[in-house]
């Protein structure tokens, strides 16, 4: 194996984008602005120095591609855009990464390795302009609604396809960008945990089994205004009391489902003044687990929970959905490889679900083998200016992944594919 993998250059490319894309509120490297477009020039000028071919899709993801024996193809994957005011590891530890592992392998195959490698940089990952996460890889994998899509807008009234022609992207060829998969052999992603599971446990680097299947709906409990003075409590139809029973019984469904969560997110009442009994309460609810017949369960019993309490309380309930998608598992090998790849640079490894969505999903729900690693997050945050991981935990990631795309590569060229 060669020794030519630096993870502490990671690290100081990493701190070299930040000094030029954060402000005191943290990164903003927001997608298709200014500086975007620059954070992507200088990712380019770091390409320029492998012997890699570098594109951009119809979607607007990047690819640099480093040509092997085989056409069939090793992807690394993650993304430069942040939130506002985000952090400084999330999507671009992951590219750089990436990076480091490509420059290793060029070296050590003298820049023919025996399948093609790929970074891949999607674009819009976090869908914080236009409300539409994981744009650049649902195109790709095809998965994007377009009605849905053409329509969206940002608080200024500029739409998606607007704001793509400025950066050279028309919106109405975006899923072509689906021909870059058609060789592809495998898809791994590095990320930040975002969460505190491995941080919990002690933990540096998790092996990661899939991502969460969402229900996401509005739940509304119709009751009665009535004046709050001359209303015995008895002969209330309170929406609010019904809703508001709702709230404990999630953490009983989500204790039962083992390892399912669920979140009451807003809560909003008509008439909503001090005098008057609720006579309209709508509560969301987002229930995510790994499992999709788990997922089921907790959305059925979450049904039956709120005709329980409108019964109880002389109301009516009604549902509706805003929202779902179904759990997307890894690949069973890669997963393997991964917790094998943790466990020879940190002696143990965990194997977790993932929370948040990320692009890896779109990739394995377009039929790709995926898997991901994950980073330990310190304070279990992110999104935030103060997310932030070990420097050691993040050269450790940096070596685990290189292990990972190695065994992946090996794995790929010995099933001939
Ligand atoms: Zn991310």
């Amino acid at each position: 194996m060669s020794t030519s993998l630096s993870p502490k250059r990671t690290v100081a490319e990493l701190k070299e984008l930040r000094s030029f894309t954060a402000d005191e509120n943290g990164a903003q490297r927001v997608a298709f602005t200014p500086k975007w477009v620059e954070t992507r020039g200088w990712l380019r000028k770091k390409l320029e120095a492998l012997p890699v071919e570098v594109h951009t899709d119809a979607a607007g993801n990047l690819w640099a591609t480093l040509r092997g024996a085989s056409d069939r193809a090793l992807l690394l994957g993650g993304h430069m855009d942040s939130v506002p005011n985000g952090g400084w590891l999330d999507g671009c530890l992951n590219v750089l990464a990436a990076l480091e592992v490509l420059r290793r392998i060029a070296t050590q195959y003298h820049g023919k390795p025996p399948i093609t490698v790929r970074l891949v940089d999607w674009a819009d990952e976090e869908g914080a302009r236009f409300g539409k996460s994981l744009f650049g890889s649902s195109a790709c994998s095809g998965t994007l609604n377009m009605d849905e899509a053409r329509r969206l807008k940002d608080k200024d009234g500029v739409s998606l396809p607007d704001a793509l022609n400025k950066v050279g992207v028309d919106f109405e060829c975006v899923k072509e960008s689906g021909a870059e998969l058609k060789n592809a052999g495998a898809y791994l992603e590095l990320h930040i945990e975002q969460g505190p599971v491995l941080l919990d446990l002690d933990l540096p680097l998790g092996a990661v089994l899939g991502t969460f299947g969402v229900e996401r709906h509005a739940i509304t409990f119709h009751g009665q205004a009535a004046h709050s003075g001359s209303t015995p409590m008895n002969r209330r139809k309170d929406a609010f009391l019904a809703a508001a029973k709702m709230s404990s019984e999630i953490y009983r469904i989500a204790e039962r489902s083992h390892g399912g969560v669920c979140t009451i997110g807003s809560c909003t009442t008509k008439p909503g003044i001090v005098t008057s009994v609720v006579a309209e309460c709508t509560i969301t609810l987002d229930q995510r687990h790994l499992d999709k017949a788990a997922l089921g369960r907790m959305l059925q019993e979450a049904k039956g929970a709120s005709e329980r309490f409108a019964a109880e309380g002389n109301v009516r309930v009604s549902w509706a959905r805003l929202w779902q998608i179904e759990p997307v598992l890894f690949n069973p090998e890669l997963i393997e490889m991964c917790s094998e790849s943790i466990a020879e640079i940190c002696g143990k490894t965990l194997r977790l679900p993932s929370g948040p969505l990320h692009d890896a999903a779109e990739v394995a729900r377009a039929g790709v083998p995926t898997v991901m690693m994950f980073v330990q997050s310190l304070y279990g945050i992110s999104h935030n200016k103060i997310e932030d991981t070990k420097e050691e935990h993040l050269e450790m990631c940096v070596t685990a992944f290189d292990k990972l795309a190695e065994k992946t590569l090996q794995w790929l060229s010995e099933r001939g594919l």
